[in-house]
């Protein structure tokens, strides 16, 4: 199985809400990520960044939260063209694992109309909550006539033990982690926004925007220990890991 980790968009935020001694008005960047997995009985994306036209008007589909998080960069760093420069149309992902439906993770999930996607249950729950908008949560992100799995704490997505959901709540409720068995890398733990910045997890830092802060310490713990044991993390938004990672073609295996 071979691992290949995609080009979702670049963001702008004040880095006060990862950081929190930061100044007020200091800026951070930050890489939004997709990973592909090409199983042998099928392709698996674990997360579909954003929507290909926030880089040219954000606010049409995000509305204010556009203003907290603003795209930049590139016009073509979104995952449709990631994934059509490795040969592969929307229509060849198989599944879609979502770490959760926060606009940077799910934007392109419109596009994979072939793909059956599944969400931690405590994640669609949440989206579809009273005041949900408020969470960042926006039905266009997320919500498609595709067949979507709700499911819980360990499911193994192609059912052979080499790709298996872990509940890792704390940023949201549902948050989902995907840990992988690679046959020459090993473990690979891909975290989503349970650790946005690698200093977070070092540090034991709660970003502004947790939703439940007490939930996401034990979940940096639960990393930790996996991490212990030989495992890769890849975090949700970490540009000095992003910059040394392999990317598109460059796969791991
Ligand atoms: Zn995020």
């Amino acid at each position: 199985m071979k691992m290949h980790v995609l080009d979702g968009g670049r963001l702008r935020m004040r880095r006060r809400i990862y950081v929190p001694d930061a100044d007020k008005t200091e800026p951070i960047e930050l890489p939004v990520i997709a990973i592909l997995f090409r199983h042998p009985d099928g392709n698996v994306l674990y997360d579909t960044g954003c929507h290909p036209s926030v880089s040219e008007d954000a606010e049409a589909r995000w509305g204010k939260l556009a203003g907290v998080m603003t795209p930049i960069g590139a016009h073509t760093a979104n995952v449709i063209d990631n994934l059509a420069a490795l040969d592969l149309a929307p229509g060849d992902i198989d599944v879609v694992v979502n770490s959760h439906f926060h606009p940077d993770h799910c934007g392109c999930n419109e596009f994979f109309t072939e793909a059956r996607f599944v969400v931690h249950e405590a994640e669609l729950a949440a989206a579809r909550a009273e005041g949900a908008a408020a969470q960042g949560y926006m039905p266009q992100e997320w919500d498609h006539p595709m067949p979507m799995l709700t499911v819980g704490e360990g499911h193994d997505v192609m059912g052979d033990g080499r790709l298996t959901c872990l509940h890792l709540p704390g940023h949201t409720p549902g948050l989902m982690g995907l840990l992988a068995e690679l046959e020459q890398t090993g473990k690979v733990l891909c975290v989503s926004d349970a650790v946005s910045l690698r200093r977070n997890l070092d540090h034991d830092e709660v970003p502004r925007n947790a939703d439940d802060p007490e939930a996401l310490l034990a979940s940096y713990a639960r990393i930790r220990a996996i991490e212990a044991e030989g495992a890769m993390v890849i975090c949700g938004h970490d540009d000095a890991q992003w910059q040394g990672l392999s990317k598109g073609a460059d796969a791991y295996e």
